[in-house]
């Protein structure tokens, strides 16, 4: 069943025309979806009791299930776990920076991860499923509500940094983020909406040619093809020099400047000498390196190395006249880092989990969907068509 978060204005005024319904009740039904967000069909007393109950047999307002939830010790972090359809567990976290007046959705676009980067608790539970353009606005709304919990303001920023790699469910992603972008909804401008990817070119360059201007933020974690082959396993299928040429064309392009994210693990690639070549790699380029400590998982091997190394990491590039900020990760009391709470459910039976990697190793696995240019009205992008592109040998 489809969900009606989805769907767009086009779409939604066609199919009611169809329906033998006035123009204004797309209107009507949009706000009851957007502004409202109303969580079922009796409170839409504007609209007919027979086109509710046709609007109900149609589509679903809302399908995510919460199974639990978790706040940090100072209230500003809180991580949701949610079960879509097929029991599909997937992970949403609000952040609340008071200092900032930022309130930061982190979305899930998939249920698990094909890419298993070695890093990564969701990596290391292999994939599940792509999630739907309605799933992904649906959890910005179920967040933006917990951000308005005892009067506090919504959403005024939303990342996709959660489980799964945007790039390959870009049209269900971008038809979330124009949606997330437009009126009535949050209203979110294209600064405040985020991509994360590892970088996958094709990916980019179709980014790029779409006419979105959202802000992308490369998961870069290594100053080399070699070390990040070692750290991100997918990698060996987008050599790091096509993937920074396309994310050239793409800051031109949208006019943005990339944020190049640095994971620093202990012992891999902290030291002065990979900060050196990083400063290198990045010569020239618009954008800024974050660098974020590992947040670190049960399980996993790799550390965080000490506050004074990555001091002089960025330091490093500061002085290599790379832009360079420090993040430290919230919420590692409530199990913050990707995929952590989810990887609990599946320690107590709750979910199978799924060998890492094992989907990318898999050369059938293609990513869905092709790219459809901006349009004026959010909620249009395609969603079903296929990528032209698929995992390389
Ligand atoms: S870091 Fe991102 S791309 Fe890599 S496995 Fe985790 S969710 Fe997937």
């Amino acid at each position: 069943m489809r969900h009606w978060l989805e769907v767009g204005r086009n779409e939604l005024a066609g199919w009611l025309a169809e329906a033998g319904q006035p123009a204004y009740r797309a209107e009507q039904f949009l706000r009851w979806l957007h502004r409202e967000r109303a969580a079922g069909f009796t409170a839409m007393k504007n609209l007919p009791l027979e086109l509710r109950r046709i609007l109900a047999d149609a589509g679903s307002l809302r399908v995510l299930e919460e199974r639990e939830r978790r706040t940090a010790p100072d209230g500003l972090t809180a991580k949701l776990l949610f079960a879509a359809p097929g029991n599909a567990l997937l992970e949403s976290v609000l952040i609340v920076e008071k200092r900032l007046s930022r309130r930061t959705a982190c979305l899930s676009c998939m249920a698990g991860c094909p890419l298993g980067c070695r890093f990564c608790a969701t990596g290391n539970l292999g994939f599940v499923r792509n999630l739907a353009a309605g799933e992904i606005v649906e959890q910005a709304y179920r967040l933006d509500a917990l951000a308005r919990e005892n009067g506090g303001a919504g959403l005024s920023h939303a990342v996709f940094m959660g489980m799964g790699e945007p790039l390959l469910n870009l049209p269900a992603v971008l038809a979330a983020a124009d949606r997330l972008a437009a009126e009535p909804g949050l209203g979110l401008s294209g600064r405040r909406l985020t991509l994360s990817s590892v970088g996958i070119p094709e990916g980019i360059l179709a980014l790029a040619q779409s006419g979105r201007n959202y802000r992308f933020a490369l998961s870069l974690h290594a100053p080399n093809q070699q070390l990040r082959e070692q750290l991100m396993p997918a990698a060996r299928h987008w050599p790091l020099e096509r993937v920074l040429a396309a994310l050239d064309r793409y800051a031109l392009s949208a006019s943005r400047d990339i944020t190049y994210e640095y994971c620093l693990i202990e012992g891999m690639n902290s030291s002065p000498r990979q900060a050196l070549a990083l400063a290198r790699l990045l010569a020239g380029r618009r954008g800024r390196v974050n660098l974020i400590p590992l947040n670190p998982t049960p399980g996993n091997e790799f550390k965080a190395p000490r506050p004074a190394r990555v001091r002089e990491f960025q330091e490093t590039l500061v002085a290599a006249g790379i832009q360079a900020t420090v993040r430290m990760e919230k919420g590692a009391a409530i199990g913050a880092a990707c995929g952590q709470l989810r990887a609990e459910a599946s320690a107590v039976g709750d979910i199978p989990a799924w060998p890492c990697g094992q989907i990318a190793d898999n050369r059938s696995f293609q990513a869905a969907g092709r790219v459809s240019p901006a349009r004026g009205k959010a909620g249009d992008a395609a969603q079903s068509s296929r990528l032209p592109f698929r995992l390389k040998n």
